[in-house]
């Protein structure tokens, strides 16, 4: 959230209910995606989101480091989110701060919930997230390239995993918040869910909302990511179909 003198945050809202960038409050920016966009990587997706461009890859099962992390029941998951220098305005100090850290623990927490990951004990599976340009949303665009990328892997997982952030700007509960909404915005909620079981095995909070505007929000992230899964599972299909059989097509099914 940001903290400037009233005269410099720009019109978040106008009076027929569009937003900054002329969406309504329920609109998504528009959102692409391609998986397999790296040779390298085990699975990978590119995703661009409104200005957010994220590139996800995926390796493993594989050997587990550092060695003392393995388990004997189950693979783990480990993730690394990173922002690029050049991937907001002003150059972003380069490396591992809390928030990256934050983020990435996060992320790693909500896909050990949706992978099979007993069935495969001593490995690990290694999820890295590389933000190019950032916009708001960051993480939510990396939980989704991230699952894409899993499935383009083949790693068995309950479903695939759309996110998306939802927040209040000017008194209005909208979906999607971009760079300024974020903010000069009341509030920002990232949340990602499991769309068979409605589950949601992220979810995070900073500002203020009251009870009934949490409710509304979760109902319009919840349209959001059930619009976004459609999304992820076409760019699956647009991968795969041509030739048929793989994998990722179960899991996308
Ligand atoms: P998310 O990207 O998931 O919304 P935040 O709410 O923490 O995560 O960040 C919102 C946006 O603020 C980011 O997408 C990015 O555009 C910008 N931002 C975050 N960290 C930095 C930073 N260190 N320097 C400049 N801009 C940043």
């Amino acid at each position: 959230m940001g903290s400037v003198g009233a005269k410099d945050v720009p019109v978040l809202m106008t009076e027929d209910g569009r937003r900054i960038d002329g969406r309504r409050a329920d609109e998504l920016r528009p959102l692409r995606i391609q998986a397999g966009a790296l040779r390298q990587a085990d699975g990978s997706a590119f995703v661009e989101w409104g200005a957010n461009k994220v590139m996800a890859a995926v390796y493993g099962p594989r050997e587990v480091h550092p060695r003392h992390l393995q388990e004997n029941n189950k693979a783990i998951v480990q993730c690394k989110y990173n922002m690029a220098a050049f991937s907001v305005d002003e150059r972003k100090r380069p490396g591992l701060d809390r928030r990256s850290q934050e983020i990435s623990k996060v992320i790693a927490e909500a896909f050990e919930s949706v992978i099979f990951v007993e069935e495969y004990p001593r490995t690990s599976i290694d999820i890295y997230i590389e933000v190019l340009q950032a916009n708001a949303g960051t993480r939510c665009a990396g939980v989704v390239a991230a699952s894409v990328a899993l499935a383009d892997a083949g790693i068995p997982m309950v479903d695939l995993l759309p996110a998306v952030a939802v927040g209040k700007v000017a008194g209005h509960v909208v979906l999607d918040l971009k760079k300024e909404e974020d903010n000069f915005g009341e509030a920002d909620l990232p949340m990602a869910l499991v769309p068979q079981s409605g589950r949601l095995v992220l979810l995070q909070m900073e500002g203020h909302m009251t009870r009934t505007e949490l409710s509304k929000a979760l109902d319009l992230g919840v349209g959001g990511c059930r619009k976004i899964y459609e999304e992820m599972k076409r760019a699956l299909r647009e991968r795969y179909a041509p030739t048929g059989t793989a994998s990722a097509m179960e899991v996308a099914a």
